[in-house]
């Protein structure tokens, strides 16, 4: 089978100082950018890898107590910056997107949903269930906007934990399953656990034959990859696990090791901007 053609978007951006993210960090401030990826399937059509943020996220964190949010982490977009612009530019109407996968509910992930109103969603039912068990305060408290969520979500969410599921080999053996997500061994969602609940990579095939792992906020940067420097447990055990984040991150650096020819591309990476 061809491989699947993918392009990086920003979809905004935030600020933050580098220690936020990295244990003995400096103060210096870092841009944060919210990366969304579209990819092209030879047979399944168009699929997003998350959306970013949009004005939809400016909308929900307007009153109290959800302006917190972006008290704390304040977002930077331009109205062209938000996902379905940049995508009208390339000449791709919403229309066209035949699948958004969500890698995990951060606000700042599905900020661009509602932009999507005709797409088939891709999540995990552990991070719906998660975030339904929560009260308004305790969602917002873990970075969860349930107004981002559209209205028909559930008529439209086919669960990544309802397609086959397979197991890993190789250098993956040690993340144990994947789910075979089109039943054809293209796309494979990969459980990445700690930073919030039912948080998902995705691993393909490109087209020019290399093999990218998009791993979302399993790693805030690819530094973070190489040298397995975590976020200050504050950070990790506020939005989830610790522990399970520093197995998923140590996982990550073992693979990086064992296949350098692996793209590796966390949501968040500088080093990973379109150019
Ligand atoms: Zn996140």
């Amino acid at each position: 089978m061809a491989g699947i053609e993918w392009r990086t978007y920003e979809a905004g951006h935030c600020m933050h100082p580098q220690c936020s993210t990295r244990r003995r960090g400096s103060w210096k401030m870092v841009r944060f950018p919210s990366l969304t990826f579209l990819l092209r399937h030879p047979t399944h059509g168009t699929m997003l890898f998350d959306t970013g943020y949009s004005e939809h996220f400016f909308h929900a964190t307007r009153h109290l107590p959800e302006r917190l949010y972006r008290t704390i982490t304040p977002p930077h977009l331009r109205e062209q910056e938000s996902l379905c612009n940049q995508l009208a530019r390339d000449g791709i109407d919403v229309r066209d997107i035949g699948t958004v996968m969500l890698s995990h509910l951060h606000g700042d992930h599905i900020g661009g949903l509602h932009d999507f109103p005709h797409s088939p969603i891709l999540c995990s039912r552990e991070a719906w269930n998660d975030l339904h068990a929560r009260s308004r305060l305790g969602a917002l408290k873990r970075g969860l906007l349930p107004g981002l969520l559209p209205a028909n979500f559930l008529e439209r969410v086919r669960w990544i934990e309802d397609t086959p599921s397979v197991r890993l080999s190789g250098c993956f053996a040690e993340f144990e399953a994947g789910h075979d997500l089109w039943a054809d061994g293209s796309m494979l969602a990969i459980a990445l656990p700690g930073h919030a609940a039912g948080h998902y990579g995705l691993l393909f095939r490109a087209a020019n034959g290399e093999q990218v792992f998009l791993v979302a906020d399993a790693a805030w940067s690819s530094q973070a990859v190489r040298d397995g420097i975590a976020p200050p447990g504050m950070v990790t055990s506020w939005l989830g696990d610790t522990h399970a984040y520093l197995a998923t991150l140590a996982r990550l650096q073992r693979l990086r090791h064992a296949e350098p020819g692996l793209r590796i591309v966390p949501s968040h990476c500088g080093e990973h901007r379109p150019r």
